[in-house]
């Protein structure tokens, strides 16, 4: 039975598109190897990162978002920011069975060339300087969405996980949101505050994602979404793509994770260097591992927010490599079958697995271009 399961999921999953809304192997690859890709090369087999170019093909993953991010204490983030969209470029170019996309067709065309779509999305809103011709300039290199904040609070938008300042978005914080609309670029409401995400939600007039979020009722982390937020996404035909990471997962892991925004904010105040900091929260994590979670804790909040938002708009955004801890059974970007396989166990239809696992994102993005 469980192997008539198996090979189900096997046969639905190399059908699908994928499509994965936030990874951060460019921000891995500058803290672990200087963007050198002779030091680390995605191409072939990575030890020690969640993705490579291999396992994406195992994971069957058509479309993958790669995140640019660079920390909010950068002091040049719109050049470090080019500089990562810069490296992925690099690795696109690089290894033969990515693609770069502009567009959902571009993506869905690479896709049926058994390839996977490289799409890029900048994760801070601080990257832009306070400047929309900032923004517009990743538009033209292809950034496709802007998370408006991360961690912290900054000069336009209030993030989930720092002090509240503007009570949501600014005036200039509106008009990015509706020069991003103009320009094509996806209102990427993940980490900001629940008043960020209802504000944005309100300006925006074409659908927003959260690119790595769960759900708060599940996981009560600042930064997950809540239901009422869950049912606005569902109103603006935009889609919430599930994140891995355990502190936005199960409850008792959110608890252990609530303070580790702080931490590194704090950590970084006393090392002053990312890669330090990195290390340091992987060291503590071994000394204190999170409370374990796993694949059925993931499809859980896909099927809440399948439930509160409706099935178009739930998607998926695992947070591979910008993670240090992830669910039994999601260890890397080969895994994705394990989803499909938990959502046929659950008794979900093929063509609502398509949904999911790719074609909500690829809407989204679509109606964006
Ligand atoms: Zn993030």
């Amino acid at each position: 039975m469980v192997t008539d399961l198996a090979e189900k999921a096997a046969r639905i999953h190399a059908d699908l598109p994928v499509v994965d809304g936030h990874n951060d192997l460019a921000w891995a690859l500058r803290i672990r190897a200087g963007s050198d890709l002779e030091v680390a090369d995605p191409c072939n087999a990575l030890d020690g990162y969640q993705t490579d170019v291999p396992r994406l093909a195992a994971g069957g993953v058509g479309a993958q978002f790669w995140s640019v991010y660079i920390p909010a204490w950068d002091a040049t983030p719109l050049r470090s920011t080019l500089e990562q969209v810069d490296l992925v470029g690099r690795f696109t170019s690089r290894c033969d069975n990515l693609e770069a996309a502009a567009t959902a067709a571009d993506a869905a065309a690479i896709r049926a060339r058994g390839h996977t779509a490289s799409l890029l999305g900048a994760e801070g809103g601080y990257c832009i300087e306070d400047s929309l011709d900032g923004l517009r300039r990743l538009r033209h290199l292809g950034v496709r969405y802007l998370t408006l904040t991360h961690a912290d609070t900054i000069s336009w938008a209030d993030s989930a996980t720092d002090e509240p300042r503007h009570g949501g978005l600014t005036d200039f914080g509106e008009d990015v949101v509706r020069e991003m609309n103009r320009i094509g670029m996806i209102v990427d409401i993940s980490h900001v505050s629940p008043d960020t995400m209802r504000h944005a939600l309100q300006v925006s007039d074409r659908p927003v994602i959260a690119s790595h979020s769960g759900a708060f009722t599940l996981a009560g982390h600042p930064r997950n979404v809540p239901d009422d937020v869950l049912e606005l996404v569902g109103q603006n035909d935009g889609v919430v793509m599930v994140n891995f990471y355990p502190a936005f997962v199960s409850q008792a892991a959110a608890e252990h994770g609530a303070g580790s925004f702080a931490l590194a904010r704090d950590l970084q105040k006393r090392l002053g260097d990312d890669a330090a900091v990195e290390a340091e929260l992987v060291r503590l994590l071994l000394e204190d591992p999170f409370p374990e979670v796993t694949v059925g804790d993931v499809v859980d909040h896909i099927e809440h927010i399948a439930h509160v938002a409706g099935v178009d708009h739930v998607g998926i955004g695992s947070d591979f490599d910008g993670i240090d801890a992830t669910p039994v059974g999601l260890e890397d970007v080969s895994t994705y079958p394990a989803i499909t396989m938990e959502l046929l166990r659950r008794g979900w239809a093929e063509p609502e697995i398509r949904l999911v696992l790719g074609e909500n994102a690829l809407r989204v993005l679509a109606a964006n271009d």
